[in-house]
């Protein structure tokens, strides 16, 4: 047993009893890890204050190898994301950051580069324009990819391997692109429409793309494409309760911007 110290980013947290807490995170020196904290949920510590979710925060902590849980010994808070904490649809944009890793990253590696992708994608969510969010969730999931070893093939057609040409469709359980010639003899083959499929491109080939610029509809099937595409990888479907509360929230505006249309049809 070794007392290791870490920046942290917290994942998620359980109850543990009555007072304490087990802390999901993802560190720079150990990877993910799963933390106890003692006494976490009493009012007014320090060392739950710096466990919340969505902090970045120096943890030291009790390594055990091969265990799956270590005590923490202490935490401090190094970043907070201001905005992202205090503004609900700012949060679930950086919960689904955090599902995602939760989900799809698994055991002790340590990667720093990933740990940077993650807080990048966390302060991007803090401070971009609220139209922009979809943009910048888009980017961290295909860095995340990247950066599990399942970068998106678009250099040439996932099924023929040939030249896709511009018009290539994004087959998110093929993991890349399909030329017009395999879309016109397989049907059958998941692909994305033109406009997000170009979209995908555009980001994966670090292009910027104004999200808040695009269609509704096409906005949803980005999103859409990028999780089944993840999901392939991870070998289930990729449900995120932050994205599920997300599209509450939207019905919810557009019934608000739209209040006469149940009538009119
Ligand atoms: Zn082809």
């Amino acid at each position: 047993m070794a007392l290791v110290e870490s920046r942290a980013v917290v994942l998620r947290t359980y109850r543990l009893g009555e007072t304490s807490s087990i802390v999901v995170c993802y560190t720079d020196n150990f990877g993910k890890v799963r933390l106890v904290a003692k006494g976490a949920r009493k009012g007014g510590g320090r060392l739950g204050a710096a466990l919340e979710p969505l902090l970045v925060s120096g943890v030291v902590f009790y390594r055990r190898e091969g265990k799956d849980l270590s005590l923490v010994s202490q935490a401090e808070v190094e970043r907070e994301f201001p905005e992202l904490r205090r503004d609900v649809v700012r949060m679930a944009y950086g919960s689904a950051v955090a599902e995602l890793v939760d989900k799809l990253v698994s055991g002790e590696e340590p990667d720093p580069r990933l740990f940077g992708v993650i807080v990048g994608a966390l302060d991007e969510i803090d401070s971009a324009p609220e139209a922009e969010l979809d943009g910048a969730l888009w980017r961290f999931e295909l860095a995340l990819a990247r950066e599990l070893g399942y970068t998106p093939e678009f250099g040439r057609c996932v099924l023929c391997g040939n030249d896709p040409g511009g018009d290539a469709r994004f087959a998110p359980r093929h993991g890349g692109v399909v030329c017009d010639g395999c879309l016109a003899t397989r049907a059958g083959v998941p692909v994305a429409g033109a406009a997000a499929s170009a979209a995908i491109a555009a980001l994966a080939g670090g292009e910027g793309v104004a999200s808040g610029s695009l269609d509704a509809v096409v906005r949803d099937e980005i999103g859409d494409t990028l999780r089944d595409f993840l999901g392939e990888h991870a070998g289930r479907s990729l449900r995120l309760r932050s994205i599920d509360f997300l599209a509450q929230v939207r019905r919810m505006e557009r019934s608000e911007t739209e209040p006469d249309q149940h009538d009119e049809d």
